[in-house]
C-alpha cells in the first residue's frame, strides 16, 4: 500500500488495531440495537413501505429527480474550493435557494489560518419553524477537495475534484428536503447547516474546518437528534452503520435506519460499518447527537472521476425519503415501540 494511501486510510478509518480491540464492545451495541430493530422491521410490513402513503404521517414527497438536478447545478459551478470564484458563486446560490425556503438563513463567514494563508470559509445555516417543539439538525459539507490525491494518474494529484458525490450529494438531498419542509412546515424546529472546509487539507488539522467552527461556537437550543449526509449519491448505494455514530448515539442510528426501512429504502443496511472521521465527530464531541449517513465504499473517492454519472437520483431519493420519514415519525410523536 503506498504511503499516501495508508495515510488517507489512517485518517478516515482511525487506528485499526484500536478498532479491533473494540469489536467485542461494538458487538454488544449491535446486539442491543438489533434486538430493538428486528421486531420493528418485521412488524412494519411491506404495506407501510412508502412514507408518503402512510395516513398517520404527513405527506412530504421527495422529488428524486429535482434532487439530482440540485447535484448537477452545484457541479456546474465547477470546483467549489475555498478561496475561488466558483466557491463564492456557489455559496451565493445556496444562500438564495435556502432563503426562498427557510424561515431564516444565516451566512457565517469566517477565516481559518491554514499554513501561510487565512482561508475564507462560509457555513450556511437555515432554520425552519424556529419556535417549534423539539430540534432536529440536518447537515452536509458543500465544499470540494482541492486535490485529487487518490487518482490513479499521479499527474492529477494536484488538481481539484468535482465532488458530485463527495460534496454535492448531501447538499442536494438537503435542498430538496428544504423544499418539502417549506411546502409543509414541520412541527419541530429544523436546522439545516451546510459546512464549508470539510475537505480542504492534507492533514486532519486543516480538514473539517466548518464543522469545528460551528461546534465550537454553537449556543443554540439543544438538538434532539441530527444527521450528517456525506457521499450519499453513489449509484450503488449501501449504507451500513457508521461506528462513531453507533457508539455515541445508538438511539439516533436506530431512529434513522428504522425510518429508512419503513420508507422502503434498501440502501440502509443493518450492518456495522467502519469508523469514519467526518464532520459529525466534532458535533458528537460537543454533545450534539448527530449520526453520519455515508457510503464510504466509493471507488472514485478523491479522484477526478467523482462526477455526476457515478451518482443517481434514486440513491438521493432513498436518503431523502428516509430523513423525511424520520422527521414525520418524530413529529407524530412515535416511539419505536408504537410503530406497527
Ligand atoms: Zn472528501
Amino acid at each position: 500500500m503506498p504511503a499516501r494511501e495508508s495515510m488517507r486510510t489512517a485518517q478516515r478509518f482511525g487506528d485499526r488495531s484500536r478498532a479491533r480491540a473494540c469489536v467485542e464492545k461494538m458487538r454488544r451495541y449491535l446486539l442491543a440495537i438489533l434486538c430493538v430493530l428486528l421486531p420493528i422491521v418485521a412488524t412494519a410490513g411491506a404495506g407501510a413501505a412508502d412514507a408518503d402513503t402512510d395516513p398517520r404521517l404527513k405527506g412530504r414527497p421527495f422529488d428524486s429527480e429535482r434532487a439530482y438536478r440540485y447535484l448537477l447545478r452545484q457541479c456546474e459551478f465547477g470546483y467549489r474550493v475555498p478561496g475561488t470564484a466558483a466557491h463564492e458563486e456557489c455559496a451565493q446560490w445556496l444562500e438564495q435557494e435556502l432563503s426562498s425556503r427557510a424561515d431564516r438563513v444565516a451566512v457565517d463567514r469566517f477565516k481559518v489560518k491554514v499554513g501561510d494563508t487565512r482561508l475564507p470559509l462560509t457555513n450556511i445555516v437555515a432554520t425552519f419553524n424556529p419556535k417549534g417543539e423539539g430540534h432536529i439538525l440536518l447537515c452536509a459539507h458543500w465544499d470540494t477537495r482541492p486535490t485529487a490525491d487518490r487518482d490513479s494518474d499521479p499527474s492529477n494529484h494536484e488538481k481539484p475534484i468535482l465532488g458530485a458525490n463527495d460534496g454535492a450529494s448531501g447538499v442536494a438531498v438537503l435542498l430538496e428536503i428544504a423544499r418539502a419542509l417549506a411546502v409543509d412546515p414541520p412541527k419541530q424546529r429544523v436546522t439545516i447547516v451546510l459546512f464549508d472546509g470539510e475537505d480542504y487539507g492534507q492533514t486532519l488539522s486543516d480538514m473539517f474546518l466548518g464543522s469545528r467552527a460551528f461546534a465550537e461556537r454553537y449556543s443554540g437550543p439543544r438538538v434532539d437528534w441530527g444527521v450528517l449526509l456525506d457521499m450519499v449519491g453513489d449509484r450503488d448505494l449501501r449504507l451500513p452503520y457508521e461506528e462513531h455514530s453507533l457508539k455515541q448515539s445508538p438511539a439516533t442510528v436506530e431512529r434513522i435506519w428504522a425510518a429508512a426501512g419503513r420508507a422502503g429504502s434498501k440502501a440502509f443496511v443493518s450492518e456495522p460499518g467502519p469508523p469514519i472521521l467526518d464532520d459529525h465527530v466534532f458535533l458528537l464531541q460537543k454533545g450534539i447527537p448527530c449520526v453520519n449517513v455515508i457510503d464510504f465504499d466509493y471507488p472514485y473517492w478523491h479522484t477526478r472521476a467523482d462526477t455526476p454519472d457515478k451518482c443517481s437520483a434514486d440513491s438521493l431519493g432513498q436518503v431523502g425519503r428516509a430523513v423525511l420519514r424520520a422527521i414525520a415519525e418524530d413529529e407524530a410523536g412515535w416511539q419505536s415501540s408504537e410503530v406497527r
